[in-house]
């Protein structure tokens, strides 16, 4: 049956397990086989009203006998996830004997009643096709072999020498066999393409967050050293503006490197970079992984340390010191043995204090220590 489907259809089934178990789950199995149940057991209403006495029998026998038992081992089979192939082997089974007992009961139907009952046997065939949830494979035995059977029925008419008389629907059986598989063939197809387009739809998000925070990142720091830009203070204290919160206040230091004009005239802006960006690896090393630190504006950078007393403060901003002159980077404007260095100022934290005002503070405590020396801390 392969060949009456376009390979990219085959292909693109198979490729897709989720499809698969969108369309042959054991839900979709369970719902079909309580479907068939009940269908069978209905129609028997419709046997007692046509049927005589004797064929009345049968047709009970066949459909509570035979149908029946089929129908509830398979739905009994297919709650257990270990039984899968023998589930299958009994739900198509079922689907099969189902398709031929209507048909049977159809051959002792007067009337206009025998051809209702076989064109429901080949409703069943279709059903069985479309809604089954068995495998490809499965289903295409299945189907095929119902198909086989019931041709084999309506042409003998269950009597020998055959009745020859129900030949027209062998024409129908086959069509409906084909456009049975063609319809399911392309359910599946058609599923298979809902799930590659949830797919590329989920990883197009995912792509797109990811971007996203990127460029977050990206617009929220600095080029040259890779610490936080002044448009992230900015957020910042607009984001305290805007809470309900009350601030428990935060310790900022302010850091400025001296003599840098100088550093840039005698050393060049190229070196002048790699002096900045020296100075911010040092300052990095000296603080902890939650102090915020943003490069204020050209040599000028603001620390923000939420959780320091001042003493604590105090100390860092003097770490910081040290470890810049301790980096040794020869200042080419301040001639021998000059080293360059930064001015600190500190705000240690005041409750209720916004973080705009902390910075100002520490501005204040810059310009004192640039006034009283330079290489210095000043509160
Ligand atoms: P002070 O000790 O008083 O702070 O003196 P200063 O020379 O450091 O201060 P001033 O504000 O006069 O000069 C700052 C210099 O910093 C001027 C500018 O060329 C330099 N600068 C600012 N941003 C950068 C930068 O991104 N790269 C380089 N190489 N230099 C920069
Ligand atoms: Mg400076
Ligand atoms: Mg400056």
């Amino acid at each position: 049956m392969n060949e009456l489907f376009p390979i990219d259809q085959q292909r693109r089934a198979s490729d897709w397990p989720e499809a698969a178990r969108q369309i042959r789950g054991a839900g979709a199995r369970q719902r079909f086989l309580v479907g068939a149940l009940l269908v069978n057991v209905a129609a028997l209403a419709i046997d007692v009203a046509v049927l005589d006495p004797r064929h009345l029998a049968v047709a009970a026998g066949l459909r509570l006998l035979l149908v029946t038992p089929l129908v509830l081992l398979a739905l009994t089979l297919n709650r257990r996830p270990a039984d899968r192939p023998l589930q299958a082997v009994i739900q198509a089974t079922a689907v099969v004997v189902f398709t031929l007992s209507v048909t049977a009961i159809g051959q002792f139907a007067p009337e206009p009643f025998a051809g209702r009952y076989m064109m429901s046997a080949l409703f069943v065939v279709f059903a069985g096709a479309l809604v089954s949830a068995l495998s490809w494979r499965t289903t295409k035995i299945m189907t095929v072999t119902a198909t086989v059977l019931y041709a084999l029925i309506v042409v003998s008419g269950l009597r020998w020498p055959p009745a020859w008389a129900n030949i027209d629907l062998v024409g129908l059986s086959l069509v409906t066999c084909v456009v049975g598989l063609r319809a399911r063939r392309r359910k599946e197809a058609q599923i298979a393409e809902l799930v590659a387009i949830r797919r590329s739809d989920a990883r197009l998000k995912r792509d797109l967050r990811r971007a996203n925070a990127a460029l977050e990142q990206l617009s929220a720091t600095d080029a040259l050293t890779g610490v936080f830009n002044r448009r992230y203070l900015d957020d910042l204290i607009e984001q305290e503006t805007a809470s309900l919160v009350p601030s428990l206040g935060q310790s900022v230091l302010m850091i400025d490197v001296d003599h840098f004009k100088l550093f840039n005239d005698h050393g060049g802006h190229a070196a002048g970079d790699r002096c900045l960006q020296q100075i911010v690896t040092a300052i990095r090393r000296n603080l902890r992984s939650c102090d915020v630190v943003v490069r204020y504006g050209g040599e000028e950078f603001a620390v923000v340390l939420p959780g320091l007393d001042e003493s604590e403060l105090q100390e860092t901003a003097e770490r910081l010191c040290h470890a810049v002159s301790n980096l040794k980077i020869a200042h080419p404007g301040l001639g021998d043995g000059g080293v360059v260095t930064i001015s600190v100022g500190i705000a240690p934290a005041v409750p209720a204090e916004t973080l705009a005002h902390a910075i100002q503070r520490a501005d204040q405590s810059l310009y004192r220590a640039k006034h009283s020396g330079r290489n210095r801390v000043s509160a």
